[in-house]
């Protein structure tokens, strides 16, 4: 394994080995990694010969206030996981060079960018969609690995991908949870251990409107309420979004059906975590 920081090196060494016949496999991440970014490494690993894994904290797609400077990073626990993943290239560029003085270009995927996380984050998918187009171009990859974690991420990603010809094959992967039904994220360092208990009603909201969609609900409007009257029993719980969307337009729906998916992001204390779910699907 080896870890490469220059831009034009990754891109030629990535250059090299498309010629060379190798099927590149491609996971970007921000790193503090997880059991979660192991899934989609070890799907990665499955699915090509040159694995490639991007450790990069991208600094356009925090907005003002939010999280940058304290993001956790561990670059040295990060390159053991990600040795004992199978993991060929690293590639964990500085952010003057991902965005060197006078850059001035960047990607917009509209619509679906204008709901969910788009609303409550400005310009936030327009960094996300900007810094995978050029890992995209720096990597090369065949196939790229994301989470569901990050659902409206994906179906962004997806349309970018489709809407740009980027000849990338784009899998999407299960959530990771904790044994107690959490969703793994790098953010949930940030929790104290009485937000971390609080932190499990997404989980039970999610899993309560399941059980009302096996009992035969299906106004969307119901199991919103239900849902954030749950989270609202947490006293450091504040709700930013509860929609059921449909799962490739995110639209909202009224009447739930096989596509309805909800989608949730609460703050817990000062932690911001987000969490979805099928609600034809078992948790
Ligand atoms: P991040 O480092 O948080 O930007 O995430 C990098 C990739 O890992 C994204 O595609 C995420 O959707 C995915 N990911 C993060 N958390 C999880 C999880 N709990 N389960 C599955 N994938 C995840």
């Amino acid at each position: 394994m080896e870890t490469i920081t220059d831009v034009q090196t990754m891109q030629e060494r990535c250059a090299a080995a498309r010629r060379e016949g190798r099927r590149i496999a491609f996971v970007p991440t921000m790193g503090y990694l997880h059991e979660g970014h192991l899934s989609l490494l070890r799907e990665g690993r499955r699915r090509g010969d040159l694995l490639v894994l991007s450790i990069f904290v991208n600094p356009t797609q925090f907005g003002q206030g939010e999280d940058l400077d304290s993001y956790p990073r561990n670059l040295t626990g990060d390159s053991e996981m990600a040795r004992s993943a199978g993991v060929d290239l690293i590639f964990a560029p500085e952010a003057r060079d991902v965005y060197p003085a006078g850059y001035a270009t960047y990607v917009q995927v509209e619509g679906l960018t204008e709901t969910l996380c788009g609303r409550s984050r400005p310009g936030h998918f327009q960094g996300v969609t900007t810094v995978v187009c050029k890992l995209f171009n720096i990597v090369q990859p065949h196939v790229a690995l994301f989470g569901n974690k990050d659902f409206q991420q994906l179906a962004v990603i997806r349309r970018m991908t489709r809407d740009l010809n980027l000849p990338a094959e784009i899998v999407g992967m299960p959530i990771v949870r904790e044994t107690d039904g959490l969703a793994m994220s790098s953010r949930n360092v940030y929790l104290s251990a009485a937000e971390r208990q609080q932190a499990l009603a997404l989980i039970d909201a999610i899993r309560l409107a399941v059980k009302r969609v096996g009992e035969g609900e299906r106004r969307a409007d119901a199991l919103i309420d239900s849902v954030r009257q749950r989270i609202e029993r947490e006293p450091d719980a504040a709700i930013d979004y509860v929609q059921i969307c449909h799962a490739e337009t995110l639209e909202d729906m009224e009447t739930i059906d096989f596509d309805s998916v909800l989608l949730l992001a609460v703050r817990i204390g000062g932690t911001r975590l987000i969490d979805n779910h099928y609600l034809f699907q078992e948790v």
